[in-house]
């Protein structure tokens, strides 16, 4: 909060918040080529209040002026150098002023301050992208003003009017003042390099061009410059692009263009509109604070009724922005009756299929913008597989994995790409779950490359999770291939490499033996050829990522035991069998043994003792280097 610094005449001074001193510095000292938007940033303000005070008068009659027809109006004084901006919205009592201006209201302010101080040197749009996201709306307004005058009065009739003045310097100062009308007024001081504001008509085209959306009547010197109807009931022919975008800034704050957007008017069986909106990037609070919301606001009979309406949507598709404006629900709605309200049911419905829709449509079209889509909200889509059976099908159409055949690391396939280049006779989606970066080398995927089958990497922890759920993608199941049963059929053999049966036979019982606490069981291989062993889940078993999970839920969560596979037809392994057959016994193999189970948990970064592992390794590397002397 700012501080009272002093007192005098009723005047009273105070400082800015820290964080709104630095802002106002760099608005003034680094923004100054954008100076239009402040207009902009003005007049949403006015229209926002002028939302909140018709709502406030459906069901408050004891209100301030209840018969103020409700307008922004824009005066110039070309002598004095002034542009006032007066609106008879919801205005603000003295508290409200220091409230809302004066600090920035937001937990993330410094963190914003430091991310704007980091850009200082980035270009601008980077920097009104930063002042969009964090919303600093008001103070634009020091972008052109060599000092501002703020009356406001509140709707509520009780409420004394204040004055705000400040020249956007450290401080501000409040007093009483004499206002009568209900709403705020803004008067600026032009700063010298600034008096093209003056000009009607140069107000006009900024108007038309950036604040057309706007439902309310905006006169400049009373002629009335906008459309003045909601955007969302005009037909979609009458609304350029450019008008849908300058909404969508309205009411995100973000003033890069959104990645899709959808007008939405519906006839039949109930009467609505809606414009949504799927932003380019979302802040992550947003997708992932603790008590999400819907940024989804709702108009009855074009009166603004409430934000982060939960009935509007499922909670997968959080990330979308909009209104919905419906004519069959009564002005008086609460919260408490949009539940299971049947308009209201029908209504997200229809939303849900036609986001989906334009989602899908985005993917199939725009595959560059459909990843950047996927990159900010695939975790939260993938909810909805969760969450909306219904929707399965269409949800897993919008999937998208790294895979065994991708080009680069990055790349990505939809689960259509897998089936559309699958082998002759090939019967499941085959997928390899684990850490990024630990699945790609895993020596289990030799024999899938090998035989040139594809599999999909699952590095986000709820993926493999979503597989389970969805089960099937069009009849195909999915199969993970560190799984025990998977049976590729019999491994092509490595040229002049013959196998001693017997050898194989004792050492796989010799590692039974000596691994009993470590893994369930130990077999012969059939699916690894550079690898001399590899770890698998047994049949039933939950699998080892999903145990990785579970571990991280629950630290006294207990892993079952694995499947210790080894390669006969590596020399690794016939090297130990053939030792074995020499010595039986002690106690270096029994550190080999170990050694086996320990280089596979070093591939996938779960390694249990490490310890004991350098101590092998040590082990080795002195036998190795020994060989080196050996040779020079
Ligand atoms: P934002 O609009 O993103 O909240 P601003 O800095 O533009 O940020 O405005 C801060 C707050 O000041 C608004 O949320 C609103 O409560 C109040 N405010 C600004 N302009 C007006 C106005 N013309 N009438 C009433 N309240 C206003």
């Amino acid at each position: 909060m700012s501080e009272a610094t002093q007192t005098s005449g009723g005047v009273e001074e105070r400082t800015f918040q820290t964080e709104v001193q630095q802002l106002l510095h760099l608005l003034i000292h680094s923004l100054y080529t954008h100076s239009d938007v402040f207009l902009r940033e003005l007049i949403s303000n006015a229209s926002d209040a002028l939302d909140k005070v018709r709502f406030r008068s459906l069901t408050d009659r004891d209100i301030a002026d209840p018969n103020a027809p409700l307008e922004i109006d824009i005066q110039v004084n070309t002598s004095a150098k002034t542009l006032t901006i007066r609106d008879s919205g919801i205005g603000m009592t003295r508290d409200e002023v220091n409230q809302n201006i004066g600090t920035i209201a937001h937990s993330g302010s410094a963190e914003f301050i430091k991310k704007l101080s980091a850009a200082k040197d980035q270009d601008e749009k980077a920097k009104l992208q930063l002042i969009g996201q964090f919303g600093v709306g008001f103070y634009s307004v020091f972008m052109v003003a060599e000092r501002v005058v703020l009356t406001t009065r509140s709707a509520d009739p009780q409420a004394q009017a204040v004055l705000w003045e400040s020249a956007g310097g450290g401080t501000y100062t409040l007093s009483a003042a004499d206002r009568r009308e209900r709403g705020t007024e803004l008067k600026i001081y032009l700063r010298g390099d600034c008096e093209e504001y003056l000009d009607a008509h140069r107000l006009e085209q900024v108007i038309r061009r950036h604040s057309d959306y706007v439902g309310y009547p905006i006169k400049v010197a009373g002629k009335q410059v906008n459309s003045g109807s909601a955007l969302w009931t005009r037909p979609r022919s009458q609304v350029t692009e450019e008008q849908y975008c300058e909404f969508y800034t309205h009411l995100s704050g973000d003033r890069e263009k959104p990645l899709a957007y959808e007008h939405v008017a519906v006839d039949v069986p109930i009467q609505f509109y809606s414009v949504l909106y799927v932003p380019r990037q979302s802040p992550m609070e947003l997708l992932f604070r603790p008590e999400p919301r819907i940024a989804l606001d709702l108009y009855v009979k074009r009166v603004f009724i409430q934000d982060d309406c939960k009935e509007l949507l499922p909670m997968y598709l959080r990330f979308v922005r909009g209104v919905v404006d419906c004519d069959d629900l009564p002005l008086n709605v609460s919260r408490e009756n949009l539940q299971h309200n049947p308009v209201v049911v029908k209504i997200r419905a229809n939303l849900v299929r036609r986001l989906l829709g334009l989602i899908e449509n985005m993917a199939k079209n725009r595959p560059e913008d459909y990843l950047v889509f996927w990159r900010a909200y695939g975790i939260v889509l993938k909810e909805g597989i969760a969450t909306d059976h219904e929707h399965h099908e269409q949800l897993s159409r919008l999937l998208r994995y790294p895979s065994s055949l991708g080009e680069t690391p990055e790349a990505l396939v939809s689960l259509q790409d897998y089936l559309d280049r699958m082998k002759e006779g090939q019967e499941q989606i085959y997928y390899l779950a684990g850490e990024q970066g630990a699945v790609a080398p895993s020596p289990l995927l030799d024999a899938f490359r090998q035989r040139g089958l594809e599999v999909l990497f699952l590095t986000d922890p709820v993926d493999e999770w979503v597989m389970t759920r969805l089960e099937k993608y069009e009849g195909k199941a999915f199969q993970a291939v560190d799984a025990e049963e998977v049976d590729l059929g019999k491994q092509t053999r490595i040229e002049g490499v013959e196998e001693d049966r017997e050898q194989t036979i004792e050492l796989i019982s010799f590692l039974k033996k000596t691994l009993a606490e470590r893994v369930a069981d130990v077999r012969e291989s059939q699916r690894l050829t550079d690898s001399p062993c590899a770890l698998v889940t047994p049949k039933g078993g939950l699998s080892h990522n999903m145990e990785r999970l579970m571990k991280m839920a629950d630290r006294e969560f207990a892993p079952a035991r694995r499947v210790l596979e080894i390669n006969p037809r590596h020399p690794v392994i016939r090297n130990l069998g053939a030792h074995l057959e020499k010595k039986r016994q002690g106690a270096q193999l029994e550190e080999w043994a170990h050694f086996l189970v320990d280089y596979v948990l070093l591939g996938e970064g779960t390694v249990e003792d490490p310890q004991r592992v350098v101590r092998n390794l040590q082990t080795i590397m002195g036998g190795a280097s020994a060989h080196l002397a050996a040779e020079a």
